[in-house]
């Protein structure tokens, strides 16, 4: 009993201590150690900063419990989710912490159903957790009465406000009273979180977990080096050495989502696609078939993956390179839970290096580097697994009912070629070596196209790593070079330094991008031109000389070009 005391000092009550136990919570983690007794001590706001998995909602939500009334019927505690998803699972997670108590706590968001929650609502409940869309609605309708407020939280403030919720996180701030206390969650701490605990908080603390402790720990980070077009082989090849491979795959784009899904589904691996256009009945379906591992990989954009708590995965698997430093933290957050060790394997293309050392330095960890195993090595791993197999077989005692056909065979052939050519019936395909292609050097410059049909990343102009955009503005347009990269930047969320050689003519434009950031922009520019056209696509690829290959550009009258350091 001596760990519970470790929660007991923190000043919390029996029924939260008993349900800590009945969760099997070993010990507070390091910001609820921080936080639970600030909430309980004092009256002040809290800024609290911790990563993913670290347990935040039981650093608010054990002092929460404690400090309510229960029974009263009164919505005293409100707490704030970016996504369904997230309200849901913070829920239970709360629900959980009662010990008894008479709380009622309620999901609320956009998609169930109007009429359930009325009538939750006027039956009465302590506590919700929602979504700021339709708690805006219930507000305005009149079927939320907030008077009764003691606690709002705002939880994974970031991810709130990347996600364009700021106004409505405001809105339903003024409708809250001003004696209550606003607590804030969040993984990272942009400035933009900082002006809304000084705009909306009177006294407030922050509260910091190191993010080293978190990223370190528990995740062994490694990075593979792979062309684009042989992610695909990559990520089959770990695949097939892992003995276990229980993962969360991030792709940047719904699109290429729903393809490496389809690719995985292809070649017999069970794999699920998860993205913004998933309706909400199918991707509870999903996320249930994965939690009971019928579904071992899952397929997801950062945000369709946000919330997903899953203890027990293997690794999680950058696809593609997280857009920044702060999202990488997030998709890390999901292995390495709960005190397990998990591994977390990024792919980048060469022109990406830069951005996965930002990323080694914002999180302040260490990614390694590793190499692919390679087609023969695969098949040896494979082997020695089916003999380890076979073994365990034997050791179980779990063969007689084909003792007679052994026997049967034995008669007619030594027993090595037997048990060879049924090694080869059951296991032709796991080692032919068919099955994989290679893999090109990522660094070395030929250029290999490869054939195959159904890579999901093969979308890419311009293998070699630098694609050259068409945009359709120009001068005309208003557009100079700074510009142009503004814009870009700010639509497509693309770091600025790798927008290079810009071109400005009088009706289009022309700029350099890695290939990974340029399916990104294509993707976002997609539909936004004039008609509907797109805005960018990529250009023919000539190195040599644009302004000469491209017949329409005016010859004379050059633009200034800003030229960075090339890489
Ligand atoms: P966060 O909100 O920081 O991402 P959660 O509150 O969702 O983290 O907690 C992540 C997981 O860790 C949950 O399954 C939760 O039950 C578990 N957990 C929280 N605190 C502890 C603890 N002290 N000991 C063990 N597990 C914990
Ligand atoms: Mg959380």
């Amino acid at each position: 009993m001596d760990n519970m005391n470790k929660f007991a000092e923190l000043g919390l009550s029996e029924s939260s201590l008993l349900a800590i136990s009945t969760k099997g919570f070993e010990e507070p983690s390091p910001i609820q150690k921080m936080t639970i007794p600030l909430l309980i001590q004092n009256e002040k706001d809290i800024v609290g900063q911790a990563q993913t998995g670290t347990g935040k909602t039981a650093a608010f939500g054990l002092p929460i419990m404690d400090m309510i009334v229960e029974g009263s019927g009164q919505v005293q505690a409100l707490i704030l989710t970016p996504t369904r998803e997230l309200a849901i699972q913070v829920a239970e997670e709360m629900s959980s912490f009662r010990g008894g108590r008479k709380i009622s706590v309620l999901p609320i968001y956009g998609g169930q159903s109007y009429n359930r929650q009325f009538s939750r609502l006027e039956s009465g409940v302590e506590i919700i957790v929602g979504t700021p869309g339709r708690l805006i609605d219930h507000l305005k309708r009149g079927t939320l009465d907030l008077s009764h407020l003691k606690f709002m939280v705002l939880d994974e403030a970031d991810e709130m406000l990347n996600m364009g919720f700021i106004d409505d996180v405001e809105f339903i701030l003024s409708k809250t009273p001003a004696e209550k206390r606003f607590l804030l969650f969040s993984a990272t701490m942009p400035k933009r979180i900082v002006q809304l605990a000084e705009n909306f908080m009177s006294e407030y603390e922050v509260v910091k977990v190191d993010s080293t402790q978190l990223t370190v720990d528990l995740t062994d980070q490694i990075y593979f080096e792979v062309r684009a077009s042989d992610k695909f082989e990559a990520l089959c090849r770990i695949i097939d050495v892992e003995p276990e491979f229980y993962a969360l795959v991030f792709c940047r784009t719904k699109l290429k989502v729903d393809h490496l899904a389809n690719a995985l589904l292809d070649r017999g691996n069970d794999a699920a696609a998860l993205h913004g256009d998933v309706s909400q009945a199918q991707r509870e379906r999903i996320l249930d078939s994965f939690k009971r591992k019928r579904v071992n990989i899952l397929v997801a954009t950062d945000v369709a993956a946000r919330g997903i708590d899953i203890d027990d995965l293997t690794h999680v698997l950058n696809y593609s390179i997280p857009q920044d430093p702060e999202s990488y933290v997030h998709r890390i957050g999901r292995t390495g839970r709960a005190g397990k060790l998990g591994t977390a394997i990024t792919f980048i293309t060469p022109s990406e290096y830069r951005q996965l050392m930002q990323i080694q330095h914002f999180s302040n960890s260490e990614i390694r580097k590793e190499t692919l195993p390679k087609i023969k090595d695969l098949i040896k791993i494979k082997r020695e697994r089916i003999v380890a197999e076979i073994k365990e077989v034997i050791d179980q005692d779990d063969y007689h009912d084909n003792m007679h056909v052994a026997n049967e065979l034995l008669e007619g052939f030594p027993p090595d070629m037997i048990i060879a050519a049924l090694l080869t019936h059951a296991y032709k395909d796991e080692f032919s070596t068919d099955r994989y292609t290679e893999i090109t050097d990522p660094r070395s410059q030929r250029q290999s196209r490869s054939t195959r049909q159904n890579q999901p990343d093969d979308y890419s102009p311009d293998q070699e790593g630098i694609t050259r955009l068409f945009i359709a503005l120009g001068r005309k347009d208003d557009i100079n070079a700074q510009k142009l990269v503004n814009f870009i930047r700010q639509e497509a969320m693309v770091d600025p330094n790798h927008i290079r050689n810009i071109q400005v003519f009088d009706n289009f434009s022309f700029a350099n991008v890695p290939f990974q950031e340029a399916e990104h922009i294509i993707n976002t520019f997609r539909g936004k031109g004039r008609d509907k056209k797109p805005l960018i696509v990529a250009a023919k690829p000539k190195n040599d000389n644009d302004e000469k290959s491209q017949r329409s550009a005016p010859p004379k009258r050059k633009q200034k070009t800003r030229r960075s350091k090339k890489r």
